[in-house]
């Protein structure tokens, strides 16, 4: 591996200069007024990120995976019923932490490759008259298959069937990158982590919980200790933490928050759009096809991309490291050795993205799959070149 190459896995993701800088501070007292100034801006950054008015923000020393036990434990008991669908590996592993939480999970398998099917999510709650499902999980971006769920869809499901369930979302390969709506969706809680689109090193679990949310915390009764946001909610009062914070971390958020807000997100959006289509111009004019079944469900943020069959994809992730010292990703699960990720979010430009593309040119031909090199590159040059007039801000 290279350390001057970008990364093209789908997080951890690369990092802008100024954000490694505020990440890197010297120790302060984490007991004193200096971190409430850190804490409390990166607190009502996230929360404009989530596009929340009313959510309340927790973020724990952890991964997006701490983001789910804290979502789980907080509101739930023991056999409670939860609805999951399981596209991929990542909603897959929700739903084996449901199950290692003694919840009693009601799984809805779609193909790793389809989105949440929203229809059969309402069948399913239409048909709960005694109002046993207490949460619905919905993963809204597939990291392992690059597909992106509807989670708009999910909401309506939920309200066509007059469901009380609570809504919660997997949004850590989404949120900063992709359009997320937490009030607007109806979603209780959120979860993401920082190392995806808020462009910082792993080390944060950062979740929202709606009022609904909030109100749960009384009658769970999962075990929890490290996760109780009770106890976080209790040091935020005092501008502390009940342990020691990622003080670094923190001002990292902060300064994150503060530049995909002063971006625009809507910006950061069509930026993550614009560079998603040049991947995906680029895979169809090597003749290969996504993941993702369909272009409604295609994400902007990853692209899991099938190799022919017999071949396997695996040795595009080896080689391109080996030889190139540059990071894919591999297929995880039921599409390991059926595909390889391009991960293309966080800070990334026309020209990082075309040095990717450029690599794995590279790394086809010399396994011998029949790629034109440059043929890639080629469509992707023509969709930025077409589309650069559009205002776009780099990501610094
Ligand atoms: C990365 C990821 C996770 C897991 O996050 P960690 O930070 O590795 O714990 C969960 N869900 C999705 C969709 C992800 O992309």
């Amino acid at each position: 591996m290279s350390f001057q190459n970008p990364v093209f896995i789908p997080g951890p993701t690369n990092m802008p200069e100024v954000l490694r800088k505020a990440v890197d501070m010297p120790t302060l007292d984490h007991r004193s007024p200096l971190f409430g100034q850190i804490l409390h801006p990166a607190l009502a950054g996230v929360k404009k990120v989530l596009k929340s008015e009313t959510a309340e923000i927790f973020v724990f020393p952890s991964t997006g995976t701490g983001g789910w036990e804290t979502a789980l434990t907080n509101t739930l008991s023991p056999g409670d019923k939860v609805l999951a669908a399981r596209n991929g590996m990542f909603s897959h592993r929700w739903i084996d932490m449901c199950q290692r939480h003694d919840l009693n999970v009601e799984i809805v398998e779609a193909a790793w490759g389809a989105a949440i099917p929203a229809d059969r999510y309402e069948a399913i709650l239409t048909a709960d008259t005694a109002h046993e499902i207490k949460v619905v999980l919905a993963t809204h971006n597939e990291t392992a298959t690059g597909v992106r769920s509807d989670i708009a869809a999910v909401r309506r499901a939920l309200d066509a069937a007059k469901h009380p369930a609570m809504l919660f979302v997997d949004g850590v390969s989404s949120i900063g990158s992709m359009d997320f709506r937490m009030d607007d969706w109806g979603v209780d809680i959120a979860v993401t982590g920082s190392q995806k689109g808020f462009m910082l090193p792993a080390g944060l679990a950062i979740v929202g919980f709606s009022p609904r949310a909030m109100a749960a915390l009384e009658t769970a009764k999962l075990p929890r200790t490290f996760f109780d946001v009770r106890d976080m909610a209790k040091g935020y009062a005092n501008n502390a933490y009940p342990y020691t914070p990622a003080v670094g971390l923190l001002n990292g958020l902060k300064m994150a928050s503060d530049m995909l807000l002063a971006e625009g997100l809507d910006n950061v959006f069509a930026r993550h759009k614009r560079i998603a289509d040049g991947v995906r111009a680029a895979v169809s004019a090597w003749g290969l096809r996504l993941c993702a079944e369909t272009p409604e469900v295609y994400s902007d943020t990853v692209s899991a991309i099938l190799t022919p069959v017999g071949f396997n994809a695996t040795a595009i992730v080896t080689r391109a490291a080996e030889a190139y010292g540059v990071a894919f990703g591999v297929g995880l699960g039921e599409v390991a050795g059926k595909v390889f990720r391009i991960g293309h979010l966080g800070s990334l430009t026309d020209v990082m993205t075309l040095s990717g593309l450029a690599t794995a040119e590279m790394v086809m031909v010399d396994l011998g799959l029949p790629i034109k090199l440059g043929s890639g590159v080629a469509s992707a040059q023509d969709h930025f070149r077409a589309t650069v007039a559009q205002p776009m801000k780099a990501a610094a």
